[in-house]
């Protein structure tokens, strides 16, 4: 066998920097055994180590076409001219999944775009959340640690998730959104997309506004009930990978448009909460959405490996006339994502073909790496977590979640909600479970009496003065 046609590491350029120790070519043996040798050692070592999160999921390429004039807001070259085409690759994961998890567990859906533009490559590396559990980069280790199975017993751990919910009131609202339908989507096709983060745009007189993306299905928003879940679960753990590539091969390309939020410096400074707190969303009729283009998914790459395993995201990918915002989550995957990357697939990452622009790659990494350094140094003169956007309603956490519980959703799906989290608080354990539940029912509470009074009932919870105060409070 030649070594061109042994599969996706050999024919990795950076086969030496990922995998091997040695070259096979000046192996004084026979070529031919050698060659099996490097076979059987292929099937031992596997292909590149999987991702901590996100490991399990599916991608294809598709084109992204401008439908909206938006150069008001940039001078980005793929916004340029409405009916521009852009090719695009798509990746959509389960968060907290390993490799042969059920497609169809409760959990938040990653939904990551790359754009190979004439510019260089841009990354939006979303999820099907508007929003994110945490804002302070410090409690990222802890909250995907009770995400993930117990490094003790080597299980997952629905107590250790509500502890730390419990103690940091700020998941709230991802945590109604989480047990809300949507967290049991049916398939990836009828999901939204959110870059979550603010970002900024800058246009051709060098003017910033900063925007949120939003990328909506156009096959309609369609989740599972808990029952179907559960029963697919069993019956077909990869349901969302099957049901995505069923569709690409029938030729029912799904498609998406992407609007974008924007918020003017001005309006930022004089926002009722920080607006580059990741549990957060702008509201629609203050901030609307602006259309921008359709994607469509049109192309199942030729081989799973080397496109949607090794396809490497980064918020650090973007492009002259998009930037970045001080959020500090946003600021800690810009800084961490691209050495993650390089451990994952070696240091030469951006080089694999699905992560490379077809372009000019040299003009690509010199730009992106002057702008990355422009912006980071920008943010550091305003100050990265500037005070004057800090607001009197920094612990706000409660509002959004009230608002998503009363105006967001409709009379089934509140039933729905708070059957599931009342079926996942049960499964809380140990000691510490009274002081665990009662604190987290004083957040629902404070979000909204209806919702802690239904939680508080349906987990027989005596509902004391101290809870009904927070209510107040
Ligand atoms: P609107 O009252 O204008 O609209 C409510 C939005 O809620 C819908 O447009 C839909 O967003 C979203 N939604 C509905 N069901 C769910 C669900 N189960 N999980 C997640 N999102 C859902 O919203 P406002 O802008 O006035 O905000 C009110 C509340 O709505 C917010 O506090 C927030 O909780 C929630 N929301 C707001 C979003 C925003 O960007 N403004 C986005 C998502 C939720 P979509 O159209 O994006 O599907």
């Amino acid at each position: 066998m030649s070594i061109k046609k042994m599969g996706n590491i050999a024919q990795n350029p950076f086969y030496d920097t990922i995998n091997s120790s040695r070259n096979i070519q000046d192996n004084p043996m026979n070529a031919a055994s050698s060659f099996q040798e490097q076979d059987f050692l292929q099937i031992l070592r596997g292909t590149i180590p999987e991702r901590a999160l996100f490991t399990k999921g599916t991608g294809a390429y598709g084109t992204f076409t401008v439908t909206n004039d938006i150069t008001q807001f940039t001078n980005a070259n793929l916004f340029s001219s409405v009916g521009k085409i852009c090719r695009c690759f798509a990746r959509f994961s389960d968060f907290t999944s390993e490799k042969g998890s059920a497609d169809t567990n409760r959990d938040s859906r990653g939904f990551a775009l790359k754009f190979y533009t004439e510019d260089g490559i841009w990354d939006l590396v979303g999820s099907n959340s508007p929003v994110f559990f945490i804002k302070e980069p410090a409690k990222f280790p802890e909250f995907v640690r009770t995400q993930r199975r117990s490094p003790k017993t080597n299980l997952k751990s629905t107590t250790d998730m509500w502890n730390f919910c419990c103690a940091n009131p700020e998941t709230l609202h991802q945590l109604l959104m989480y047990f809300s339908g949507r967290g049991t989507p049916k398939g990836f096709r009828h999901l939204n997309g959110y870059g979550s983060h603010t970002y900024s745009m800058i246009n051709a007189e060098n003017e910033r506004v900063w925007v949120k993306y939003h990328i909506k299905t156009n096959q309609g928003i369609k989740n599972l009930v808990p029952t179907q879940a559960a029963q697919l679960k069993s019956t077909n753990p990869d349901f969302a990978q099957e049901d995505f590539i069923n569709a690409l091969q029938n030729g029912d390309f799904p498609k998406w448009t992407l609007y974008i939020q924007v918020m003017t410096e001005d309006q930022a400074k004089n926002f009722r909460w920080n607006p580059f707190d990741v549990t957060k969303v702008w509201f629609h009729d203050e901030f609307p959405l602006i259309e921008v283009g359709e994607i469509e998914l049109n192309e199942i790459p030729s081989d799973y490996q080397s496109n949607v395993e090794e396809v490497a995201f980064s918020p650090a990918n973007f492009v002259q006339g998009l930037g970045l915002s001080p959020d500090p989550i946003l600021q800690a995957r810009i800084a961490t994502y691209g050495e993650a990357q390089q451990h994952r697939l070696g240091r030469h990452a951006n080089l694999l073909e699905v992560n490379r622009c077809p372009f000019s790659p040299e003009k690509d990494k010199s730009e992106k790496n002057g702008q990355t350094a422009r912006n980071f140094s920008e943010f550091e003169k305003e100050d990265a977590f500037p005070e004057s956007f800090y607001s009197e309603n920094e612990d706000d956490h409660f509002t959004q979640p009230g608002l998503f519980y009363t105006k967001a959703l409709q009379d089934y799906d509140r039933i729905e909600l708070v059957r599931n989290i009342i079926e996942s608080m049960n499964e809380i354990s140990g000691p510490e479970r009274e002081e665990v539940i009662n604190r987290q029912i004083c957040h629902f509470f404070r979000a909204n009496i209806e919702l802690g009074m239904k939680i508080a009932m349906g987990l027989q919870i005596n509902i004391d003065a101290n809870m009904m105060n927070h209510a107040g409070s």
